[in-house]
């Protein structure tokens, strides 16, 4: 009795994180880590179909011939199910591996797959894909299993499918149009998750907050449309500097910021001073000229610091970055409690 109350709580969590998920990466990862709390599998795959393509999500670490037969078993949920019986060939199958389980439970690259669970994704009448449990192991799955994951997978099919009604609409509300980074509207609450799990979690935080340098001289100089594409520059060269699960938003007019989740300081350290000498190494083409600019950047870190929400991680990003201005620019200040 009491297993099945654990249980019962894992489960729960488990679709509150999939209601709670903006986007269908954050929904796979976040499954993906918590599923081996309740099953015992090798590895976890979702499939969605987006207009013509099918986008299969599965462990990383998973060998190829076994993604090979697991994405034919969850394909097979179509035409097992009356949809599209013979056009599955001609849809084109993007498999995206990711790191889904924990560190310590990377899969044997000889693994073959023994036995598998695979439920439809469908709303109502409409199948958007697949969900499967796959084992190295025979009969790895029984009946509560098969529960259990019917449950977690009506969830994820009624949250696919808000985001496949709203995509346009989600678009617009969390990218900033000119630099196509996401808004300051998503990094509000992309932090509201991040720090909910280090603050809980125990895992390190990291925010790099970015300012350009003397940028109201290139607008005085060139002109507001050579300041835009500086813009677009710079946040190109945001985007390339960061690791798969950070976040980069634009945070203001010329400020970014930087959410590197489980990273220390030094890891902070390095990816804002790597940032900081890709711009100093750069040429900005404006109009005729070649000019050179530069950027100063404050670090802030969860629990180094010892903040208290995520409002403190912020202006403590912050009050670095106006470290890094005042010590002259072109430069990284990490956050430090004594102002001297
Ligand atoms: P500092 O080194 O102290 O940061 O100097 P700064 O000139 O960069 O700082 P300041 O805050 O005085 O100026 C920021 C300028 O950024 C002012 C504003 O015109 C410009 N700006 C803000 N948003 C945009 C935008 O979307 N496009 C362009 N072209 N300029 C922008
Ligand atoms: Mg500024
Ligand atoms: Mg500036």
């Amino acid at each position: 009795m009491r297993l099945i109350f654990k249980n019962l709580n894992i489960l729960r969590s488990i679709i509150n994180t999939i209601n709670t998920s903006f986007e269908i990466k954050e929904i796979v990862e976040s499954a993906g880590n918590n599923l081996p709390n309740l099953f015992e599998f090798s590895s976890f795959g979702v499939l969605w179909k987006a207009e013509s393509s099918l986008y299969l999500f599965q462990e990383e670490s998973c060998p190829p011939s076994f993604t090979q037969e697991v994405a034919g078993n969850m394909a097979r949920v179509f035409s097992v199910l009356g949809e599209e019986p013979d056009d599955l060939s001609r849809i084109t199958l993007q498999v995206e591996k990711r790191k889904l389980r924990p560190s310590h439970m990377v899969m044997d690259p000889k693994a073959t797959l023994k036995s598998y669970l695979v439920l439809p994704l469908a709303v109502g009448e409409e199948i958007i894909g697949s969900i499967s449990l796959n084992s190295d192991q025979p009969n790895a799955f029984d009946a509560q299993d098969l529960q259990f994951f019917s449950v977690i997978g009506y969830q994820m099919a009624a949250t696919l499918k808000h985001f496949q009604r709203f995509s346009t609409v989600k678009t617009m509300a969390i990218y900033d149009p000119l630099t196509t980074l996401y808004n300051r509207r998503y990094f509000e609450e992309r932090m509201i998750v991040e720090a909910q799990k280090s603050f809980y979690g125990g895992s390190f935080l990291s925010l790099v907050m970015v300012d350009i340098d003397h940028f109201k001289k290139v607008n005085d100089t060139f002109g507001h449309t050579e300041g835009d594409k500086v813009l677009q520059e710079i946040a190109s060269l945001l985007k390339a500097s960061v690791r798969k699960k950070d976040t980069v938003a634009r945070y203001g007019g010329e400020e970014f910021i930087l959410i590197l989740p489980e990273a220390g300081l030094e890891e902070a350290g390095m990816i804002a001073e790597r940032i900081r000498r890709l711009v100093e190494n750069t040429l900005f083409e404006l109009g005729q000229a070649r000019i050179h600019l530069t950027v100063s950047l404050g670090i802030s870190n969860f629990p180094g610091h010892h903040a208290r929400s995520k409002e403190d991680l912020v202006k403590m990003a912050d009050q670095a970055l106006y470290d890094a201005k005042r010590g002259g620019r072109n430069r990284v200040c990490v956050f430090h409690s004594i102002q001297g």
